[in-house]
């Protein structure tokens, strides 16, 4: 990067600072150049977050890339999604948090009122009684009889008031638990599929390895991957593209129940849960869909062209005592290559290379 780029008001320090940040934006840039990536923000944010090495998920995530070839734009937006995009969450949870905060001061504070009142309503009785004991006239005792039904009827007034508060502050919070709730979901979702998203599979496949090992369970896990994906895009356009998207996930969505999970694992790839399945059964249900996709007749929305078919490939492995959830992705995702090299439009649950030509 020239020297003239460096501003020129800055102290030392920032000074080193922004030596930094220019060299990460050239090496960026570079990364950019080099793919034929266009610079888009998200891009180049990601190519700058990997030049930094600033997280390393995403350096990671940018080598496998890398090593792939695949520096698309929905591979990089989906890394982006995944590691970078600073999500809304965050701030949805913290305006939760303050509400629920404001409703738990108002709770202490009728607490604190009608705990007040108590106190004086305990003087008022101590106030009364010693009065009555001091003088027994009949206009001493219907002084004390008013006295004692004004401080009932302020006591019955303030406990009206702190049920009505207390019960207002429940609903309140209520309301609050399930918006919490609502952030959650999404933040585990897909926005295009409206599936499980891999922060979701994550989560969901260290939960059920480890129930597996604990009940000596069987477990299998699929991984799929849409066949000549990049063509369909090419031929039919991203829009449509995404709309095959949708479609394969509400096949697996229909064929799967229970404890079963889908998720988008990235772009064209998907990843699904079978807990207390064996390798057959599972193999015959990812069957189903497999051909439950290639059979669905696809056209264009208006001029109703054809499609054709569009095929997906699937790799099955089966957890064992033992292996570590990466171990059990790698052994799917190996199967599934298998899968792709043996024709696609398969499904692959052991590690044989088929003879077909
Ligand atoms: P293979 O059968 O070997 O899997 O071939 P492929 O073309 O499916 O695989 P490749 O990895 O070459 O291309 C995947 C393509 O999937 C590239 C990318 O444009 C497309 N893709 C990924 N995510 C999305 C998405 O969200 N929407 C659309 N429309 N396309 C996507
Ligand atoms: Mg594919
Ligand atoms: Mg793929």
């Amino acid at each position: 990067m020239s020297e003239s780029k460096t501003p020129v008001f800055v102290c030392p320090e920032d000074q080193q600072a922004f030596a930094k940040v220019y060299e990460h934006a050239d090496t960026a840039s570079q990364l950019i150049a080099e793919h034929g990536t266009p610079p888009f923000p998200n891009t180049f944010a990601l190519m700058y977050a990997y030049a930094a090495k600033s997280d390393n998920k995403v350096v990671v995530a940018v080598d496998e890339m890398l090593e792939r070839g695949a520096l698309c734009q929905y591979e990089i937006d989906e890394v982006y999604n995944l590691h970078l995009r600073p999500t809304d969450d965050h701030a949805k949870r913290e305006n939760i948090g303050r509400e629920v905060e404001q409703q738990l001061s108002s709770i202490l504070d009728l607490v604190g009122t009608s705990m007040e009142n108590s106190d004086q309503f305990e003087v008022a009785l101590t106030e009364i009684e010693r009065d009555l004991s001091d003088s027994s006239s009949s206009a001493a005792l219907s002084s004390a009889v008013a006295r004692l039904m004004s401080e009932s009827r302020r006591m019955t007034d303030q406990s009206r008031r702190l049920s009505d508060g207390l019960m207002a502050s429940m609903k309140q919070i209520e309301r609050l638990q399930h918006e919490l709730e609502a952030v959650r979901n999404e933040s585990m979702r897909d926005p295009l599929t409206s599936i499980y998203n891999r922060r979701a599979f994550d989560l969901r496949v260290a939960a059920e390895v480890e129930a597996a090992n604990k009940q000596g369970s069987s477990l299998c896990l699929v991984m799929a991957d849409l066949d000549h994906f990049k063509r369909v895009n090419d031929n039919f356009g991203h829009r449509v593209g995404d709309e095959i998207l949708k479609i394969f996930a509400s096949i697996v969505t229909n064929n799967i129940k229970g404890k079963d999970l889908v998720a988008r694992y990235g772009g064209e790839e998907f990843a699904i849960i079978l807990p207390a399945t064996g390798l057959q059964q599972a193999t015959q249900l990812i069957d189903r869909i497999r051909e439950q996709m290639s059979q669905r007749k696809l056209v264009l929305k208006g001029t109703k062209t054809p499609i054709g078919a569009i095929t997906a490939s699937f790799g099955i492995a089966q957890h064992q005592p033992g292996l570590a959830i990466s171990g059990l992705i790698e052994q799917a995702d190996q199967r599934l290559y298998l899968a792709k090299s043996n024709g696609r439009n398969r499904v692959q649950s052991d590690d044989l290379a088929s003879n077909a030509a």
